[in-house]
């Protein structure tokens, strides 16, 4: 018999998740905390639960999706989190991109009350959470990675046991500086070729399926060119990853020179007010340095 899972945070990537567990036939229960976000899961067939800690009491699994680490810490251990709902076996699953040392922390207060935790970060986009083709980055214990797989296995397609508690969101912060990094490189590519007056279509179609293609390139410089800021993540949510590898990278004593840099071009953006737009926006700070525009 299936698991019972709750699903926490229904916002752009928690509501396709746990979209595509439903599907997938198991039997969720849902809680956001805006709860108008629940609606269109509760029409595909969730339950609604009333607080964190009341979804815990009817689940054995509980996933949770939500922006930063206080929020994680809200949801799982704050007054109505999921500890004080959860049976001791329950398993907690956070797919939310937090502090490594934090999540140790987390899992370490849940264990004392004999419940579970995996760390399980994940990548794609809103597109690999509509579609159920995430990357999941899962650290923790072996056993409880393998009774998760049937749920891993509901929303995403590369599913990988990378080590033990918070390795998972040690690769996330690795996945964070590979993306940014790209977003940077295409910024500057599509601003050259646009002072070069180049065909932007044509120079994207040319060149992504070279060595130089990449998911950003295939999924978010399209949206530049055509300057369609909608976020698949959001300049805000980047910024607290970048910050959260920043602050690894200085414990660990690992230079990221061009990680730092993209954070305080982001920042930049930030103070011009474009921190709910999507993270290719990036390409905005270096015309606001050239005052050359894309797609125009
Ligand atoms: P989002 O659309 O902004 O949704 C955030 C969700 O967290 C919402 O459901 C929000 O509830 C909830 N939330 C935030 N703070 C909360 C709190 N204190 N208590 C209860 N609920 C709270 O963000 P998202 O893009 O889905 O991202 C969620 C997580 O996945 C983040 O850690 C993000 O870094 C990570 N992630 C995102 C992407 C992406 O491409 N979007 C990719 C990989 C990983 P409300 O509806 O009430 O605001």
């Amino acid at each position: 018999m299936k698991e019972k899972i709750g699903f926490i945070g229904l916002g752009i990537m928690g509501s396709g998740m746990a979209s595509n567990l439903l599907k997938a036939g198991f039997d969720v229960c849902v809680w956001n905390r805006t709860a108008a976000r629940m609606s269109p899961l509760i029409d595909a067939g969730a339950q609604a639960g009333t607080s964190p800690a009341d979804v815990a009491t009817k689940s054995d699994i509980v996933i949770t999706c939500v922006s930063d680490t206080p929020d994680v810490e809200q949801v799982i251990l704050g007054e109505h989190g999921i500890i004080h709902g959860a049976k001791p076996g329950t398993l907690v699953i956070d797919c939310s991109t937090i502090s490594p040392q934090a999540s140790i922390d987390i899992a370490q207060k849940l264990h004392e009350k004999g419940v579970f935790m995996l760390d399980a970060p994940i990548s794609g986009g809103s597109e690999g959470a509509a579609n159920g083709t995430l990357s999941i980055m899962v650290g923790g214990d072996a056993t409880q990675f393998q009774r998760a797989m049937p749920v891993f296995e509901a929303v995403g397609k590369t599913i990988t046991h990378v080590g033990e508690q918070g390795a998972g969101q040690k690769v996330k912060i690795v996945n964070q500086i590979l993306v940014v990094g790209v977003m940077q490189a295409i910024s500057e590519a599509l601003l050259f070729a646009q002072a070069g007056e180049l065909d932007l279509q044509k120079t994207l179609d040319a060149v992504s399926g070279g060595a130089a293609g990449s998911w950003m390139l295939s999924n978010r410089a399209p949206q530049v060119i055509q300057r369609d800021w909608t976020p698949g993540f959001t300049i805000d949510l980047q910024q607290k990853d970048l910050r959260i590898a920043l602050q690894a990278a200085d414990q660990l004593g690992v230079p990221i020179p061009a990680t730092s840099l993209i954070f305080n071009l982001y920042r930049s953006l930030q103070q011009q007010g474009l921190g709910a737009e999507g993270n290719h926006a990036l390409v905005k700070a270096l015309e606001n340095l050239s005052g050359i525009t894309i797609g125009k």
